[in-house]
């Protein structure tokens, strides 16, 4: 089996590089990443500079760089690697849980990945100043890849770890309430600057990721391309029909 690993966090990142340990285990595996950090990039696609896949391998892996985005990175990987049967994002520094989602450099390479019809896997954790113990998450990595080979239906999958997982669970992404808020200030300069930040988490709903995570439960998320309302578009028809 062909595993390609990418991310957002550059390919320098040490959970890129635990990832990679980890799908090693499942089959032969390639590297292909940002030269530098792309978080918070989402599905962003760079088209009108050209790219280069410069080959960097990371600890004895086959592994590429690109000047571009995590989307980039793995249409350029799959485009120089035929037949890979699964990718696999992450492990981000950083949660991927509600609207982050959209945000998501991490989600946006899996989302790349099954836009070429390439199952796929985002994988997030908390936020952490020092490296991150990987160790911890080793068991859950394995099982999660494991199950997922056995979902052919399930071809996106985005996965949350908590700070000490006690077990999995199947969740839904939590959008009710968005947190994104903009904070003014200004610079030595005193020209007016502007930060994206949140506001105080509120309580999440049950079943929900963020809800998952906080009870210290590895969050599992289906998600899927089709963006799609299907309730709205049910009774939008129902109103009213424009072909009559
Ligand atoms: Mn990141």
């Amino acid at each position: 089996m062909r595993i390609l690993v990418s991310n957002d966090d550059g390919v320098f990142s040490p959970g890129i590089l635990a990832l990679v340990r980890l799908a090693q285990e499942f089959g032969e595996v390639r590297a292909v990443a940002p030269d530098v950090e792309q978080s918070a990039m989402s599905h962003a696609i760079t088209v009108r500079t050209p790219l280069h896949y410069q080959r960097t391998p990371i600890d004895g892996v086959e592994a590429y760089r690109v000047d571009g985005t995590p989307a980039d990175c793995v249409a350029l990987g799959a485009h120089h690697w035929e037949g890979v049967d699964l990718v696999l994002s992450g492990i981000n520094l950083g949660l991927n849980i509600g609207h982050n989602i959209w945000h998501s450099g991490t989600v946006a390479a899996a989302k790349q990945a099954d836009f070429l019809g390439i199952p796929a896997i985002a994988f997030s954790a908390p936020y952490t100043d020092d490296v991150p113990d990987y160790g911890i998450y080793e068991r859950y990595v394995r099982d999660i890849i494991a199950m997922f080979l056995e979902l052919p239906e399930t071809p996106l999958l985005n996965v949350n770890f908590p700070d000490a997982p006690r077990g999995l669970r199947w969740t839904r992404q939590s959008v009710r309430h968005y947190e994104g808020m903009v904070v003014p200030g200004e610079d030595p300069m005193g020209r007016k600057h502007y930060w994206f930040s949140e506001k105080p988490r509120r309580e999440a709903e049950d079943g929900t990721d963020r809800w998952a995570v906080e009870r210290n439960l590895v969050s599992l998320t289906p998600l899927r391309l089709d963006l799609t309302d299907d309730g709205a578009l049910a009774r939008a028809q129902a109103q009213l029909d424009p072909a009559t």
